[in-house]
């Protein structure tokens, strides 16, 4: 009996390993999503920049054509005060000449304060491109390596589940319903099926156990369960 219970040892040590591996390999997607969208941040960040610098370009283009829509209509007032001889037409056109004059002026105070936006942007930008491409290079470096560390789990856990398989079926061979039973186990307590006794504690749930199951556990001959969480307990030698 103590033969079967080292194989179930050996079986949960291999069982545990690779539930570890596969919950590493688990855990990638999300690590590789979490950089991907640092990598999207750093671009967003640039592309917001580069599309205020266009913004502004476009928006001082139409500054410029409306400062020259005004001083068109200025021209044409002045010529048109040249040509009155009404004195209420000449100070109405003088009027006119000097609240487009006064717009011209908020045009050009708008179009300076773009250009310094414009100025200020550069530098912003230049930095932006700079964090982006850094980025690029760090994400697809940690990429590879999460890819990588796939590569590498995946290869062991491949290797742990032929190892337990081959173990599986050994206790199988003796005693199919000890399988099922730490299989079970295994599943519902957390990839503790097999646990040793501390004193005459159960250490899965530390409940102390019957004066029996102490006996029947340090005997060793037969596999004895703990009463209260069901798993399977055994006596470390002393
Ligand atoms: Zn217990």
């Amino acid at each position: 009996m103590f033969g079967i219970l080292e194989k179930l040892l050996l079986l949960q040590e291999r069982d545990q390993k690779l539930q570890a591996f596969l919950h590493e390999i688990n855990g990638v997607p999300g690590e590789k999503a979490a950089l991907q969208k640092e990598l999207d941040a750093a671009q967003r960040t640039l592309e917001n920049d580069k599309a205020r610098a266009t913004q502004i370009e476009v928006e001082r283009k139409r500054l410029e054509v409306e400062a020259d829509g005004k001083r068109t209509q200025i021209a044409k007032y002045r010529t048109q005060q040249f040509e009155t001889r009404k004195n209420e037409e000449f100070t109405a056109l003088k009027h006119e000449i000097e609240r487009a004059e006064s717009d011209i002026s908020t045009i050009e105070d708008r179009e300076l304060d773009l250009m310094q936006e414009f100025e200020d942007l550069k530098p912003a930008i230049a930095s932006a491109e700079q964090k982006y491409a850094a980025e690029k290079i760090r994400v697809s470096t940690l990429m590879k390596t999460a890819d990588d560390k796939v590569g590498v789990l995946q290869g062991r856990a491949d290797e742990l589940r032929v190892e337990r398989d081959a173990i599986a079926a050994e206790v199988r061979a003796s005693d199919e319903d000890l399988l099922d039973l730490y299989e079970k186990l295994f599943r519902t307590k957390m990839g503790r099926a097999v646990v040793p006794l501390e004193g005459n504690h159960c250490s899965g749930c530390h409940m102390t156990v019957t004066p029996a199951t102490l006996r029947d556990a340090r005997v060793g001959a037969s596999v004895v369960s703990c009463e209260q969480c069901g798993r399977i307990v055994y006596s470390l030698p002393e």
